[in-house]
C-alpha cells in the first residue's frame, strides 16, 4: 500500500443514494476484515447500513500513546460523524428522530467473538421519545434502550452482565411470564430505570470522574460521551486477555490493532416482518451446496448466536409471511457474494420491516471436510481453477480428518443427541467448567468440556479439552464456531442434557442417567452422539474428497514425501497415505522390551562368548525386523538409521539400582547377590555422562563398539537378500547418524561395505545398498562438501540440528523457557515445531556444498519438521528431494509440498 493510511473511512450511501464508500476488501490491514468487507459489499451494490470505519492504525496509535487520543483524531471522527448524520438525515441523540449507531470491532484477521460490540448507541432519556414517536412502537423503543444500557455497561464499563440478566429474570417472575418477549413496554421502561440504578451502584466513581454529577455516577446521556467511551472500549478490547490469548493461539501479531466500525442501526426487532440471522452460502461442516444458517423473527443481533431462543433454518425464511421478498433477495445475495469472492461466505443480516440489510460478510470458516468438498465443487463449477482448489485447503486443517472416529464395530448406547457441530470423536472425563478442564489436562488426563453454552471466557478450557459438549446453541453458536476453528470435536445443543454447573453434573431428561464430573464420556462431533463411557476409537482412511485434493496436489508437487516408521504396520499405514518410501527407520525401538536384556549383556560383559551370543540373538531379531519393513515398502526406499541414542538408555537407571541394593541389604539378601548388583551399579555409574545428548551416541557408539553396526548392516543385507530370493524388490539404504567429521563416515562406511560384500557373496545376490549420513550437527552442515564425498545421501535431522544450532536441549527447554520466549516474542514460534530460519540456512548451506562435490546426492529431511506445513514450504525453497514425517502427517506434507510448488508459480493465493 503506497497511499497514506487515513484515520477514518466512510462506507455506504449518501442522502442522494450515491455510494460514497472509501474502502474495499483489499484494505483489511487498515479497515479490519469487517470494515473492508462492509465497504466491498457497498461497492458491489448490496444494501449496507451507512457508517464509517476508524482504522486499525488509529487503534495502535492510541494504544501506543498509553490509551491517549492522538492530536486531531477526535476531530476527524467528529467530521465523519457529522457526515454520517447528513447522509442519514438524522442526528445521534436528537430528541425528535434520533440516529442510532452500533460500534463494532473488527480486526484484520477474523477473531470470532473475541471483541465486543455495542448496539443502539445514541439512546438517552430524550431520544427515546423520538424513537417511540417515529416507530409508534414503545415496546421496541424501550427494549432497545434497555439493551443499550446493558451492553454499554458490560462491554464499555466492564460490569457483569448477570446483574442485568438477574433483573430481567426477577421482572419475568414478578409478571409471571416465561420469555423476554412477553414483557410489556411498561415492564421494559421500568427495567430501564432499574438498569440505570445498577449502573450507578456498580460503576466506580473514581475511574469515571466525567460521569459523576451531584456526587453520583450516572449513565451518560450525552451521545458524544457514549460514542467516545464505546470507541475507547473497542480499542481497549484489542488487549483484553481473551483477545491476547486468541492471538497467541492463532499466531496473530499483537501490533495489528482493531478497527472500529460506527454504523447506523437497522432493527430486526420491530415486529413480525423484522428478523435477524447468520448464514453460510454453503454448509460449513460438510461443504454441501445449500444455504445454511439460522434466523430469528423479531430479534436483534446476538440473540441468534446466544442460543437464548430457538432459531429457524434459513431455508424457511422466504416462506414466512412478510419476509418472502427479503428472503428471496437474501438468496440472491448469497449467489452474488459467492461469485464475487469466489469462495464460501459467512453472512450476518437483519431484516427491518421487510427490508434486507447486510451487516457482515467474510470468507467463511469451515471444517476440513467442508474445505475439501467446497474446493472440489467450485473447481467443477468453474468458479476456481484446480490450482486454486489445491491452495484453498489448509494442510494443518487436514489433521481434523485424520482424527479418530467411533469404531463402527464398537458397542455403545447413545444417551443423548445434539447437533454435529465439529467433526471427529473425543473421549474423556466430563468437566463442567473451563478451569476444571484445564486442571484435568494439566494433570495429564483427557476431558470433555460440558457447558450450557460456551462464551469467550471458556477459551482456555476449550483448548484444553478433547471435545466440547453443550446443551444450548445452534451450529453457529460460540462453541460450534470456535471448535470448528480449532478442529476440536463438538456436539452442541444437546437439549436433553440438564446441566447443573454448580453441582458439576448433568441429568439426562426423561431418564435417570446423570453424568457426573470425572465420568468418562464419548462424543461424536460427526454424528452428534453422546455416550456415557469410553468408546473405542479408530482412525479413518484416505478416501473421497481428501484423496482427490491430494492427487491434485501431487500433480503440482515436485518434492517427494516419505514417512518415518519403524514397524511394518506404520509403514503400511504411511503407504496408504501416499508415502513414497521410508525416510527414517529408527532402530532403537527395536532394542526395547525383551531385547533390552540382550543388548545389556552385550554392553556389560567382557567375556567374548557372552557378547557374541548377544550379537547373534540381536542379528536374528533385527533381520526379522528389517524383513518386515522392506516387505511392507517393497519397491520403495527404506532408510535404516544405525543405532543412535546414548547407550545409557539401554541400561537400568542407577537410582533404581541403588534403591534395590538398599532393599536387598535390609532384607538380608545373600552377600554374593548384593556384590553383583553393586558391581553392576558401578559399571552403570562409570558410563554415566553429564550431558548424554552431547555424549556417546550416534556414530560415536558405532566407532567404539564396531560389532553393533556390523551386526545391523548384516541384518539389513540378509533381510534384503532373503526378499530378493523371494522375488521382491527391497530397497534398503543405510544411514549413519551424528557425523561431525569426514573420517567418522569414512571409517564406518568402509566397515559397512565390507559386511555388504561378505553377505552378497555368502548369499549369492547382488546388493546395491546406498550409504549416507544424517546432517544434524552444525559442523557437518558447514563441511558438507567434504562429507558428501563419502555420502550417497544426506538426511537432515532437524531436531538435533535445532538443538545443536541453538544449544537448546529440546526435552528441557520446550517445557521450561521456550514458552516464555514465545510469550515475550523473543522467538516468533517454537523452532522445534517450525524450522527456524537460522537452522534452515544451515540446511541450505549443506545442500549447496554437498551438491558441489557430489552432484548426484539425494537430499531429504527426517526431523519432525518434515510434517510441518510451513517448514515443508521452506524445504521446498531450499530444493530438497523429499521430506519425511510421521505417517499421519504424510497427507499434510503432500498438500503442503504441492502448495509450495504452486506458490512459486502463482503467488500465495490462499485467502487467509
Ligand atoms: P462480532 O464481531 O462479534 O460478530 P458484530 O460487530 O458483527 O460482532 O456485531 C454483532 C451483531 O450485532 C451483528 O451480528 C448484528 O446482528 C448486530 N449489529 C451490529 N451492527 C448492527 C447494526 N448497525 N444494525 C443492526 N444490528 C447490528
Ligand atoms: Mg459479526
Ligand atoms: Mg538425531
Amino acid at each position: 500500500m503506497t497511499e497514506e493510511v487515513k484515520r477514518v473511512y466512510a462506507f455506504g450511501k449518501d442522502a442522494q443514494g450515491n455510494n460514497v464508500t472509501e474502502g474495499n476488501t483489499s484494505m483489511k490491514a487498515v479497515l479490519g476484515g469487517k470494515g473492508a468487507n462492509l465497504a466491498e459489499m457497498a461497492n458491489i451494490g448490496l444494501p449496507v447500513p451507512p457508517g464509517f470505519t476508524i482504522s486499525c492504525q488509529t487503534c495502535m496509535e492510541y494504544a501506543n500513546a498509553g490509551n491517549v487520543w492522538p492530536e486531531g483524531v477526535l476531530d476527524t471522527i467528529q467530521e465523519y460523524r457529522e457526515d454520517l448524520e447528513a447522509r442519514m438525515g438524522k442526528k445521534i441523540g436528537e430528541a425528535s428522530d434520533p440516529l442510532l449507531v452500533s460500534v463494532r470491532s473488527g480486526a484484520p484477521l477474523s477473531m470470532p467473538g473475541m471483541m465486543d460490540t455495542v448496539l443502539n448507541l445514541g439512546l438517552n432519556d430524550e431520544s427515546i421519545k423520538g424513537l417511540i414517536a417515529q416507530t409508534e412502537n414503545p415496546r421496541f423503543a424501550w427494549d432497545s434502550y434497555r439493551r443499550f444500557i446493558q451492553m454499554f455497561s458490560s462491554v464499555v464499563m466492564g460490569l457483569d452482565s448477570d446483574l442485568f440478566e438477574n433483573a430481567i429474570t426477577a421482572m419475568k417472575n414478578a409478571r409471571g411470564v416465561a420469555t423476554d418477549t412477553d414483557l410489556t413496554a411498561e415492564d421494559l421502561q421500568e427495567l430501564v430505570v432499574e438498569f440505570k440504578q445498577i449502573f450507578t451502584e456498580n460503576v466506580p466513581a473514581s475511574d469515571y470522574a466525567s460521569l459523576v454529577s451531584d456526587g453520583t455516577v450516572r449513565f451518560p446521556q450525552d451521545p458524544s460521551v457514549q460514542l467516545q467511551l464505546a470507541i475507547e472500549a473497542v480499542f481497549g478490547s484489542w488487549n483484553n486477555p481473551r483477545a491476547t490469548l486468541y492471538r497467541k493461539q492463532n499466531k496473530i501479531a499483537d501490533d495489528l490493532g482493531t478497527a472500529v466500525n460506527v454504523q447506523s442501526m437497522v432493527f430486526g426487532n420491530k415486529g413480525n416482518t423484522s428478523a435477524t440471522g447468520v448464514a453460510f452460502t454453503r454448509n460449513p461442516a460438510t461443504g454441501e451446496k445449500e444455504f445454511y444458517g439460522d434466523y430469528l423473527v423479531n430479534a436483534q443481533g446476538e440473540d441468534v448466536v446466544a442460543g437464548i431462543r430457538n432459531t429457524s433454518p434459513i431455508a424457511d425464511l422466504k416462506h414466512v409471511e412478510g419476509l418472502e421478498e427479503a428472503g428471496t433477495e437474501l438468496e440472491e445475495v448469497f449467489v452474488t457474494l459467492e461469485n464475487h469472492f469466489r469462495d464460501m461466505c459467512d453472512i450476518e443480516f437483519t431484516i427491518e420491516q421487510g427490508k434486507l440489510w447486510m451487516l457482515q460478510t467474510r470468507v467463511g470458516k469451515r471444517t476440513a471436510a467442508s474445505a475439501l468438498h467446497i474446493a472440489i465443487e467450485m473447481e467443477k463449477e468453474g468458479l476456481i481453477t484446480k490450482k486454486e482448489a489445491v491452495m484453498r485447503v489448509d494442510p494443518e486443517q487436514l489433521d481434523q480428518l485424520l482424527h479418530p472416529q467411533f469404531d463402527k464395530h464398537a458397542n455403545y448406547d447413545v444417551v443423548a443427541k445434539g447437533l454435529n457441530a465439529s467433526p471427529g470423536a473425543a473421549v474423556g472425563e466430563a468437566m463442567f467448567s473451563a478451569a476444571d478442564a484445564v486442571a484435568t489436562t494439566e494433570a495429564g488426563r483427557k476431558c470433555v468440556l460440558v457447558r450450557w453454552e460456551t462464551n469467550p471466557d471458556d477459551l482456555a478450557g476449550m483448548i484444553a479439552a478433547e471435545g466440547i459438549l453443550t446443551s444450548h446453541g445452534g451450529k453457529t453458536s460460540h462453541a460450534a464456531v470456535i471448535a470448528r476453528g480449532m478442529g476440536t470435536p463438538c456436539v452442541c445443543g444437546a437439549e436433553m442434557l440438564k446441566i447443573d454447573a454448580e453441582k458439576k453434573e448433568a441429568a439426562i431428561a426423561g431418564t435417570d442417567i446423570v453424568i457426573r464430573e470425572g465420568d468418562m464420556i464419548s462424543i461424536d462431533g460427526t454424528s452428534g452422539c453422546v455416550v456415557l463411557g469410553a468408546v473405542e476409537l479408530v482412525l479413518p482412511e484416505l478416501t473421497g474428497d481428501l484423496d482427490t485434493i491430494l492427487e491434485w496436489a501431487d500433480e503440482f508437487r515436485t518434492m517427494g514425501v516419505r514417512a518415518n516408521a519403524d514397524n511394518p504396520e506404520d509403514a503400511e499405514l504411511s503407504r496408504g497415505f501416499g508415502a513414497e518410501g521410508i525416510g527414517l527407520c529408527r532402530t532403537e525401538h527395536m532394542f526395547l522390551g525383551d531385547r533390552k536384556q540382550i543388548i545389556q549383556s552385550f554392553i556389560l560383559n567382557e567375556e567374548p562368548s557372552i557378547r557374541q551370543k548377544a550379537l547373534d540373538e540381536l542379528l536374528e531379531a533385527q533381520t526379522g525386523d528389517f524383513y518386515g519393513m522392506f516387505k511392507a515398502m517393497d519397491g520403495l526406499p527404506v532408510i535404516v538409521r544405525l543405532l543412535d541414542p546414548p547407550l545409557h538408555e539401554f541400561l537400568d537407571s542407577p537410582r533404581e539400582l541403588d534403591v534395590e541394593i538398599t532393599r536387598m541389604v535390609c532384607e538380608g539378601a545373600p552377600a554374593a547377590d548384593i556384590a553383583e548388583k553393586r558391581a553392576l551399579l558401578s559399571q552403570v555409574d562409570a558410563m554415566a555422562e553429564v550431558n548424554p545428548m552431547l555424549g556417546l551416541r550416534g556414530c560415536r557408539l558405532a566407532i567404539l563398539y564396531p560389532e553393533l553396526p556390523a551386526m545391523q548392516v548384516r541384518a539389513i543385507a540378509m533381510a534384503a537378500a532373503r526378499l530378493q530370493k523371494e522375488g521382491l524388490h527391497p530397497e534398503p539404504e543405510i544411514m549413519i547418524p551424528l557425523v561431525s567429521v569426514l573420517p567418522e563416515l569414512e571409517t564406518l562406511r568402509g566397515e559397512a561395505e565390507e559386511v555388504l560384500v561378505q553377505v552378497a557373496s555368502e548369499e549369492g545376490v547382488e546388493l546395491n545398498i546406498p550409504i549416507g549420513t544424517m546432517i544434524e550437527l552444525p559442523r557437518a552442515a558447514v563441511t558438507a562438501d567434504e562429507i558428501a564425498t563419502k555420502a550417497d545421501f544426506f538426511s537432515f535431522g532437524t531436531n538435533d540440528l535445532t538443538q545443536t544450532a541453538f544449544g537448546f536441549s529440546r526435552d528441557d527447554v520446550e517445557s521450561k523457557f521456550v514458552p516464555r520466549y514465545l510469550e515475550r516474542r523473543i522467538l516468533p514460534f517454537n523452532p522445534f515445531e517450525t524450522v527456524d530460519p537460522g537452522v534452515a540456512m544451515l540446511v541450505d548451506i549443506a545442500c549447496q556444498k554437498g551438491r558441489a562435490t557430489n552432484p548426484d546426492i539425494t537430499l531429504g529431511v527426517c526431523g519432525e519438521h518434515g510434517g510441518d506445513p510451513d517448514s515443508v514450504k521452506t524445504f521446498h525453497k531450499i530444493g530438497l528431494t523429499y521430506v519425511s514425517c510421521s505417517p499421519y502427517r504424510v497427507p499434510l506434507a503432500r498438500l503442503a509440498a504441492g502448495q509450495a510448488a504452486l506458490a512459486e508459480t502463482m503467488g500465495d493465493a490462499r485467502d487467509k
